[in-house]
């Protein structure tokens, strides 16, 4: 057997650690976890209501182009069905990008650190891939910029950003694309788009028509609170999409998955109220960090990236032992700070106090 050589120096992804996990290395019987920004307050009682129906559907195939669901999302954000691709979560459009743009010889251009997955799949096509430091939490634009050539492919822009929760204002969004070369496809990953509050949020899906060379990557799986059934989507120019189409596998994405994203997309209420509520809890968070001379990155996401005194390891490790789970910044690549997905305000109120403990010995 001769596989990829890459893959010699590359580790599966490590997700955070699981629930049942702690509970049985620590005899806890309540974990909370704070490591995957999932949506704490799951999602919408309207897909809760109506999945037990969608089961009898599950002999058949799915409809791989999603048909309804395009029809859905096309006119909740105002796009032409052709602009659309669904995935199995939006890591799996991540893999149909670089699967279709990525290939020795060409390069890829992010931020570092950023979503790990961009690199992760440009490596196995074999691309180049050019990091640039992020500037106190910020992409460094203007870097990334120079670093483009006649084989550069794709530019990921995340924003926010994950894992330091930073967004790229409209003004320099807007910069980026216009000085980005045609032959570079610009990938904005908006995991997050749901929870932004700033005023200079630039509105990507509007530019869409003037920039061509444009893909926006959005889930179900953040706001939504469907990170379990796998659905994300990519929005581009129909030319964009339909260059991906051969990449995607023909039933990526399943039928239950198709029918709760239909569901949940009806529901904007629950969006409304749920990231509402999340959005004061990250206030809250922000101020109790402020109290304590604590730094953090401003974040426009539901997480946090906490500057500690000490390792984050410690800090994980000691809120581990009082059943919350959150991760480190050592794995994410900033060492002694912690990533905090904001939960419920019980458990944020709990979770202050343990981290004012281990640092200043006050319960
Ligand atoms: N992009 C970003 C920035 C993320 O943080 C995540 C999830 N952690 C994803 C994409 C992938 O999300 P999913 O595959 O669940 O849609």
């Amino acid at each position: 057997m001769k596989a990829k050589d890459i893959l010699k120096q590359m580790t599966p992804y490590k997700p955070g650690k699981q629930i049942e996990e702690v509970k049985k290395e620590y005899g806890l019987n309540q974990i909370v976890k704070l490591a995957s920004n999932e949506n704490p307050f799951g999602f919408s009682s309207q897909v809760k209501d109506q999945l037990p129906k969608l089961i009898a559907e599950l002999e058949k195939y799915p409809d791989g182009y999603a048909a309804a669901l395009r029809t859905k999302m096309a006119d909740f954000i105002n796009v032409e069905e052709s602009q659309l691709i669904f995935g199995n979560g939006s890591d799996e459009i991540v893999q149909i990008i670089c699967r279709t743009f990525l290939e020795k010889g060409a390069n890829t251009i992010m931020a570092a650190p950023t979503f790990p997955q961009y690199k992760h799949n440009a490596l196995i096509e074999g691309a180049e891939v050019r990091e640039i430091p992020l500037e106190d939490g910020h992409h460094d634009l203007e870097a990334m910029l120079e670093q483009i050539d006649e084989n550069t492919r794709v530019l990921w822009l995340c924003t926010p950003n994950n894992p330091t929760g930073v967004h790229i204002p409209k003004n320099k969004v807007k910069n980026v694309l216009d000085r980005c070369p045609p032959h570079v496809l610009v990938v904005m990953d908006e995991a997050y788009y749901e929870y932004m509050e700033a005023d200079d949020t630039f509105q990507s899906i509007p530019a869409l028509d003037q920039y061509k060379n444009l893909l926006i990557l959005r889930t179900f799986s953040k706001a939504y609170g469907l990170a379990g059934l796998r659905i994300g989507y990519g929005v581009a120019s129909s030319e964009v999409i339909s260059t991906l189409e051969p990449s995607r596998e023909p039933f990526n994405t399943s039928t239950i998955a198709q029918a709760a994203a239909i569901l949940a997309l009806d529901d904007q209420t629950f969006i409304e109220e749920t990231t509402n509520e999340n959005i004061k809890n990250k206030h809250a968070l922000l101020s109790f960090l402020e109290e304590n001379e604590l730094g953090y990155y401003p974040s426009e996401a539901n997480f946090v990236l906490v500057h500690l005194p000490i390792s984050g390891d410690e800090m994980f490790e000691h809120l581990l032992s009082k059943g919350f789970i959150v991760r480190s910044g050592e794995a994410l690549g900033i060492p002694h700070s912690i990533r905090l997905t904001i939960g419920k305000k019980e458990d944020m109120e709990i979770i202050q106090s343990e981290i004012k403990e281990r640092l200043l010995g006050i319960p």
